[in-house]
């Protein structure tokens, strides 16, 4: 399957999209992991995002767009799941060309809508394992023992655009460049809206449901 999971930063994406990949056997790409990863190797890709993304703004659209086509023309003759790509509408044209061009096209846009008050409380409350990036929350997922990872044993840290300035450029940004995503998906008949304000569980039954596995 091809699948597009979209929604405001908080919203869950991550964690779905990692669920959802086990279960359908489709290629998760996530583009802030990548990018994470492009800056934790230093390549000229991280470099050039590092300034953007620890801000909260977006990488330019030309960086993304490159790593994208790259990744989904060598691994993802299964399908994906994309999370956190598209966030503009040249990010989605891009990526339509270029489905266009491999005769695969988009099969569903997953929209996990949340509201803004449970983004801050679920961004401010995330930490996250430098060393083998297991996700926590203070409050909904908080560790055995605190700020020490239950998997790696390394200690946990917030992510600098989980900082309070940087979550309310990422929300300005969401609703600028990316939510007028859903109405470019509403128009192509694939979007499926699905509330994102339950646990983990629930919205991974809803998302299973609406895409009939
Ligand atoms: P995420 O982990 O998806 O929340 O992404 C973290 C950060 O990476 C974002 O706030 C952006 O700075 C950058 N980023 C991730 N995906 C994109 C994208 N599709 N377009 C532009 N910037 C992105």
């Amino acid at each position: 399957m091809r699948i597009v999971l979209f929604g405001p930063p908080g919203a869950g994406k991550g964690t779905q999209a990692t669920m959802l990949s086990r279960a359908i056997g489709a290629e998760h790409i996530s583009t802030g992991d990548m990018l994470r990863e492009a800056i934790s190797r230093e390549t000229s890709v991280g470099l050039s995002a590092k300034g953007y993304m620890d801000k909260g703004f977006l990488v330019p659209d030309e960086i993304v767009l490159d790593i994208v086509k790259e990744k989904i023309a060598s691994d993802c003759r299964h399908g994906f799941i994309l999370d956190g790509f598209p966030r503009t509408i040249p990010q989605a044209e891009g990526l339509d060309r270029l489905l266009g061009e491999l005769g695969m096209p988009l099969e569903a846009v997953i929209d996990l809508e949340i509201s803004a008050r449970r983004i801050v409380e679920r961004l401010s409350g995330r930490l996250v394992c430098p060393g083998c990036g297991e996700p926590y929350n203070r409050v909904s997922k908080p560790p055995a023992k605190e700020g020490v990872c239950d998997i790696c044993g390394c200690e946990i840290v917030q992510r600098d655009d989980d900082k309070p300035d940087a979550i309310h450029n990422r929300l300005a940004t969401y609703e600028k460049s990316t939510a007028p995503l859903i109405d470019y998906y509403r128009g192509k008949g694939i979007l499926h809206g699905i509330d994102a304000d339950a646990d983990i569980d629930d919205i991974r039954g809803r998302i299973l449901k609406v895409l009939g596995v």
